[in-house]
């Protein structure tokens, strides 16, 4: 008999497992932005910005409120507006193309390449018109895009190229981070992702210093100085609390994600012992990429019978996307039809999310690994 109680269930993330090993640092840190009574932008989240961006290796970080509103400043600052297309995939979070639709701006969707899920680099040419402003390409899962081809279209019909990194901090292709790619990178620090906040936050990054600067304007109602608007902005600023956690958060974040990768592998060799071989799909490292596992996600055509024994077995899943964005109801008017992005479609119908939060033991692994395998025998 192990010293350890048996596993009995397993959640999907486990933030009260993470918080219990940096609680005093943090606690010290909230301390200090209490003391000093200054909430919002200011020395905090200029640490914090200036931190990412070397993380990321970029020259500028802007602090945001949100991984949405990094999407929409980058959009605003571009001037992507009424009349303009912006190409992007369909499968990924509501905001990627949300953001382009609340600026007046068509999403153009380009169909994914099915073992890295994110969008397919050979396919956004044929998408490109003369309205076309940018492309979004989204580092799905935590795992990059293909970013030399996509750049290399993007700068043959002069795209932006904004990078949305929401799940992807510290993802390497080719030995660059991601978010140092295009025009402008877009981060979140919302609380399930591997930099998460106690609340929403986060960061556009950039090379370029003209357009930092008037992201760092638009941010703050496009005024410089205070009460001078040179243009129309918004309040997309960042709190000095929501900085304080991250800038202690980030010195932890690369055995994180060495934890989730860690992880990752152990599943891989747990279904390979379970004999899972064809009937259920790990995620696919592509060459070049540093994964950082912001989710692990399965693929299979008997997802619906696994995610019922997981559901019995009590281990905490997901499914990220159940219906990709083009079958969107919102998005009815742009004339997505089912069929029309097929493989955006097969992997809304076949990924299944389990948990790889770095704190998870070999026996929660083991026992979400037996759930998988007694549901396809
Ligand atoms: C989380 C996420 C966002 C939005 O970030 P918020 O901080 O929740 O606004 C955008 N895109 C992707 C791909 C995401 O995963």
């Amino acid at each position: 008999m192990s010293s350890q109680t048996a596993v009995t269930s397993v959640p999907l993330l486990d933030l009260k497992a993470q918080y219990a090993g940096i609680r005093e640092e943090v606690r010290a840190a909230v301390d200090r932005v209490m003391d000093s009574q200054y909430f919002i932008l200011g020395p905090e989240v200029e640490g914090l910005e200036s931190e990412v961006a070397a993380y990321c290796g970029c020259r500028f970080g802007i602090g945001v409120s949100s991984g949405t509103d990094a999407l929409i400043l980058a959009l605003m600052a571009l001037d992507v507006g009424p009349g303009d297309e912006v190409i992007t995939a369909p499968f990924t979070f509501f905001a990627t193309a949300g953001s382009i639709h609340r600026l007046g701006a068509r999403p153009v969707f380009v169909d994914i390449e099915p073992d890295g899920f994110n969008i397919d680099p050979a396919k956004i040419a044929a998408a490109v018109t003369k309205k076309t402003k940018a492309v979004i390409p989204v580092h799905l899962f935590g795992q990059c895009a293909e970013m030399d081809p996509i750049t290399e279209v993007a700068r043959k019909h002069n795209l932006a190229v904004i990078e949305d990194a929401a799940q992807a901090i510290g993802s390497e292709y080719r030995g660059r981070r991601a978010g140092s790619f295009g025009t402008v990178g877009c981060f979140s620090f919302f609380p399930s992702k591997n930099l998460g906040g106690f609340g929403d936050g986060g960061m556009v990054t950039t090379n370029d210093e003209r357009l930092a600067a008037r992201m760092r304007m638009l941010r703050n109602h496009g005024a410089e100085p205070k009460y001078y608007h040179k243009l129309v902005g918004g309040n997309f600023r960042l709190d000095a609390l929501q900085a304080a956690v991250l800038r202690i958060k980030l010195r932890h974040l690369d055995a994180w994600s060495a934890g989730r990768q860690r992880n990752a592998a152990r599943y891989r060799e747990m279904f390979a012992r379970a004999g899972l071989g064809g009937r259920v799909v790990c995620p696919v490292e592509l060459p070049g990429r540093r994964h950082i596992y912001n989710q692990f996600s399965i693929r299979s055509p008997r997802r619906d019978a696994i995610k019922a024994k997981l559901a019995e077995r009590k281990v905490g899943h997901d499914i990220y996307y159940p219906v990709p964005l083009h079958l969107q109801e919102c998005f009815a008017a742009l004339g997505g039809r089912p069929g029309s992005q097929p493989e955006s479609e097969r992997a809304a119908a076949e990924v299944l999310a389990l948990p790889i939060y770095p704190e998870l033991t070999v026996e929660q692994q083991q026992y979400v690994a037996d759930a998988v395998a007694s549901a396809v025998p």
